[in-house]
C-alpha cells in the first residue's frame, strides 16, 4: 500500500502516520523528519533547508523532489510506504506522479486529516514547549498555517479529481482517530 497523508500543521499527521504504518507494516517517510536529520548531520540538503524551515517557509520543490526521488528507489520502501508532509505543493504533486510512474508505483489513497485552525495553533504552542523544535513558536506556527492554506490545501482538489482523496475528522482522541482512518482505508 502507498499512501499520502495531508493536513494542516498540528493536526496529528505524524502521530497517526506512525500508528497506520505499524498496522499495515509500511515505511513512514516524514519529509519534516528527514529534513531535520539532514540539518543535524549538516549535509548539503540540510544546509539548503535550514533557513526555510526556521522561517516557517517551504523548502524549495527541487530539493524535495531530488531527495524523494532517491528515497523512493531504495529497497526498503518497495513493499509500501506512507508519505507524511510530502507533497506540499502542486509542482511537488506533479513531480511525485512522475517519480512514481518511473518506478511503476501507484498511489492507493491521499488521506486528509481535518481540523479547526484555532485548535491547531493551541496544540502546536503546547507541543513547542516540549518538542524544542525551532519552528514551534507562535509566530512561526501562524506562518506555517498560512503556507498550508495557500500552497498545500490546493492538493485536496488535485487528489479529489483523481478520485484518490479521503477525508477524516482529526478531532478526537488518538485511538479513535486511528479507527476512523483504518475504516476509510479498508
Ligand atoms: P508540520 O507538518 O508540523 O509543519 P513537518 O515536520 O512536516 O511539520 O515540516 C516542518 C518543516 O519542514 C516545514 O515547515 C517545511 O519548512 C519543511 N518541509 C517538510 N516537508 C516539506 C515539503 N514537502 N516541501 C517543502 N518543505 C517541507
Amino acid at each position: 500500500m502507498r499512501l499520502i497523508f495531508l493536513g494542516p500543521p498540528g493536526v496529528g499527521k505524524g502521530t497517526q502516520a506512525k500508528r497506520i504504518c505499524e498496522h499495515y507494516n509500511l515505511i513512514h517517510l516524514s519529509t519534516g523528519e528527514i529534513l531535520r536529520n539532514e540539518i543535524a548531520e549538516k549535509t548539503n540538503i540540510g544546509r539548503k533547508a535550514k533557513s526555510f524551515i526556521d522561517a516557517g517557509e517551504l523548502v524549495p520543490d527541487d530539493v524535495l523532489l531530488g531527495m524523494m526521488n532517491n528515497r523512493l528507489k531504495k529497497d526498503d520502501v518497495q513493499s509500501g510506504y506512507l508519505l507524511d508532509g510530502f507533497p506540499r505543493t502542486i509542482p511537488q504533486a506533479n513531480g511525485l506522479d512522475n517519480i512514481m510512474n518511473n518506478i511503476s508505483h501507484s498511489l492507493d489513497c491521499a488521506l486528509s486529516l481535518n481540523a479547526d485552525e484555532n485548535e491547531l495553533v493551541q496544540r502546536l504552542i503546547n507541543r513547542g514547549k516540549e518538542s524544542g523544535r525551532s519552528d514551534d513558536t507562535p509566530e512561526i506556527i501562524r506562518q506555517r498555517q498560512k503556507v498550508y492554506w495557500e500552497q498545500t490545501a490546493p492538493l485536496l482538489d488535485f487528489y479529489r479529481e483523481k478520485n484518490l482523496l479521503k477525508e477524516v475528522n482529526g478531532i478526537g482522541d488518538i485511538p479513535e482517530i486511528t479507527e476512523r482512518i483504518l475504516k476509510v482505508l479498508n
